[in-house]
C-alpha cells in the first residue's frame, strides 16, 4: 500500500491508501520526491474547475526510478536514476502526436497511464508507474524541488519559441506570476528588452531581479499607451498574456506593432469573447496564436536548462511542505502572495 492525496471535495484533500502500482512492460515505478502545485490544481482546489472526486492531482513532478519493469533499458534507465516525469498523457499515434505536438493529443486525459486505482495525474503520492517514454533525467546535484519545475518550465519553453522572439525585440510581459516570471527568465535568454505589465508592486520587483528591464502597473499607467511611448509608437514585437482576464486579452491584441506576435498564454476564467479589427491584422500582419502544455521536446529542453542551471527557478519556491501538510500546502498555493508552493515527499 501508498499514500496518495486526493481532493475529495471543494477546497478539501485527504490522504489516502491506495494500491502501490506494479511496473507493466516497458515501465518504470518511480517514488515522487517534490511535486508543485499547479494553477491547474488550485482551480479544482477552489472549485474553479472541476473533477469528479475523488481524483489524485500533481503533473509537477520529480523522483527517483525505484524499479524497472521488463523490457525497460538498462543501460539507460537505473535505480535510484533522478527523473522528471511528463504526466501528460499522450498516445503517440494520432495524428498531432506525429507531427511532434504531443501537447496536442487527441487522448489527453482519455486514458490513465500511471497505474494508479484513482484517476488524476498522480503526482501527489508516493508512487507511480510511467512508460519509460515519460522519463526525463535530471543530475543528481539538482533539488528535487527545482526538478519538479520541468513541467512549468516546459510549457513557457513551448510559449517562447511560439513567441519567435529575435534578438533586440521588445517583448512585453503581462502578469508576474509563477508563469510570467518564467517568461521574464527565457526571454533574456533570447537577448531581448523585456517590459512587464503586474499590478502587485512585490511581483514587479521580483520580476526585476530577475532580469526585466522596465516594469509598470496597468492600474497606474495606461498599459497601451505606456507600450506605444516605449517603442517609439510602434508597439512591442511580442505580447504574452499570462492573466485569466479576457479584458487583458483584448488589451494585449492593442500593444502589438506590425508583424507582432500575442500569445494567450494562460487558460481564461471566464471565457469571455473579445473583439478585434480584422483589417488591423490585415494591415499589421499580426500573429495572434496560443501556447497550451509542453511537447515532448519542450521537457527535454527544460530539464536540459534546469539541470545545467542555465535556468535557476528558486526564487518562484515560496514553500516547501511535507507531504502530510498537504491541505496546508494548498491553501498557501491559493494566496495570491506565494509563487510555487511545493510538495515534499518524505524519505
Ligand atoms: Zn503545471
Ligand atoms: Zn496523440
Amino acid at each position: 500500500m501508498m499514500k496518495v492525496a486526493v481532493f475529495s471535495d471543494t477546497e478539501k484533500v485527504e490522504i489516502r491508501e491506495i494500491e502501490k502500482p506494479i511496473p507493466k512492460k516497458g515501465e518504470v515505478l518511480v517514488k515522487v520526491k517534490a511535486c508543485a502545485l499547479c494553477t491547474w490544481e488550485q482551480r479544482i482546489f477552489k472549485g474553479v474547475s472541476h473533477v469528479p472526486f475523488p481524483f489524485i492531482g500533481g503533473h509537477e513532478v520529480s523522483g527517483i526510478i525505484e524499479e524497472l519493469g521488463e523490457d525497460v533499458d538498462e543501460n539507460r534507465w537505473k535505480k535510484g536514476q533522478k527523473v522528471a516525469l511528463r504526466l501528460l498523457e499522450t498516445c503517440g499515434e494520432c495524428y498531432y502526436c506525429r507531427m511532434g505536438e504531443q501537447n496536442l493529443c487527441e487522448m489527453i486525459g482519455k486514458k490513465r497511464q500511471n497505474g494508479l486505482a484513482i484517476p488524476g495525474p498522480g503526482g501527489l503520492g508516493e508512487y507511480l508507474t510511467v512508460s519509460s517514454t515519460r522519463l526525463f533525467k535530471i543530475v543528481d546535484d539538482l533539488a528535487f524541488e527545482v526538478g519538479a519545475l520541468s513541467e512549468p518550465l516546459a510549457c513557457v519553453i513551448h510559449s517562447i519559441q511560439r513567441a519567435h522572439i529575435e534578438i533586440g525585440n521588445d517583448v512585453v510581459i503581462i502578469g508576474a506570476g509563477v508563469m510570467g516570471l518564467f517568461h521574464v527568465m527565457m526571454s533574456k535568454k533570447q537577448a531581448a528588452r523585456v517590459i512587464v505589465s503586474e499590478v502587485s508592486e512585490e511581483r514587479r520587483r521580483l520580476a526585476k531581479v530577475l532580469g526585466a528591464d522596465d516594469t509598470f502597473n496597468p492600474l497606474q499607467e495606461d498599459p497601451i499607451e505606456k507600450i506605444k511611448k516605449i517603442t517609439e509608437g510602434r508597439g512591442a514585437d511580442v505580447v504574452i498574456n499570462t492573466t485569466a482576464i479576457s479584458k487583458i486579452a483584448q488589451q494585449a491584441t492593442q500593444m502589438v506593432g506590425k508583424t507582432g506576435r500575442v500569445i494567450f498564454y494562460s487558460s481564461q476564467h471566464p471565457d469571455s469573447p473579445i473583439s478585434i479589427s480584422p483589417d488591423w491584422i490585415h494591415n499589421s500582419e499580426i500573429t495572434i496564436t496560443g501556447s497550451v502544455s509542453p511537447s515532448i521536446s519542450d521537457f527535454q529542453k527544460s530539464t536540459r536548462l534546469l539541470s545545467s542551471r542555465i535556468i535557476t527557478p528558486e526564487p518562484l519556491i515560496s514553500e516547501v511542505i511535507p507531504f502530510e501538510k498537504v491541505q496546508e500546502a494548498f491553501q498557501k498555493a491559493t494566496d495570491p502572495r506565494n509563487y510555487r508552493i511545493i510538495v515534499k515527499m518524505n524519505e
